[in-house]
């Protein structure tokens, strides 16, 4: 709950000040630092989330570099290059809904 005096949640007013009995204010506090912590628990996920994603694309990219170097064109495994392909949709989609026909026939 913020400060009706200055609107934040942490600040320099007494409970008195802030219209709250010390309990209140104490529950208040403790009861928006753990909402904060939720809400930092649920923005890491998504970075390490994020993070994963990513470096599983470096992975792939540097699986299709090395099967590509070592394979003349045209002598692709036709597998291996729809797979590519696959990848290539996956790492090219920018929105949940390419993602999801990216990886539909997977
Ligand atoms: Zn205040």
């Amino acid at each position: 709950m913020p400060c009706p005096k200055c609107g934040r949640i942490y600040c320099d007013h007494s409970a008195e000040e802030r219209g709250e009995t010390r309990e209140q204010m104490l529950k208040n506090m403790q009861f928006d630092l753990e909402e904060g912590k939720k809400r930092m628990d649920k923005e890491q996920e998504a970075v390490v989330k994020n993070n994963k994603e990513r470096a599983l694309m470096i992975v792939i990219e540097k699986i299709i570099a090395r099967y590509q170097n070592q394979h003349v064109v045209g002598d692709l495994d036709e597998e291996i290059f729809k797979l590519f392909e696959k990848a290539k949709k996956i790492k090219s989609a920018e929105t949940e809904n390419e993602f999801q026909l990216a990886i539909a026939d997977l």
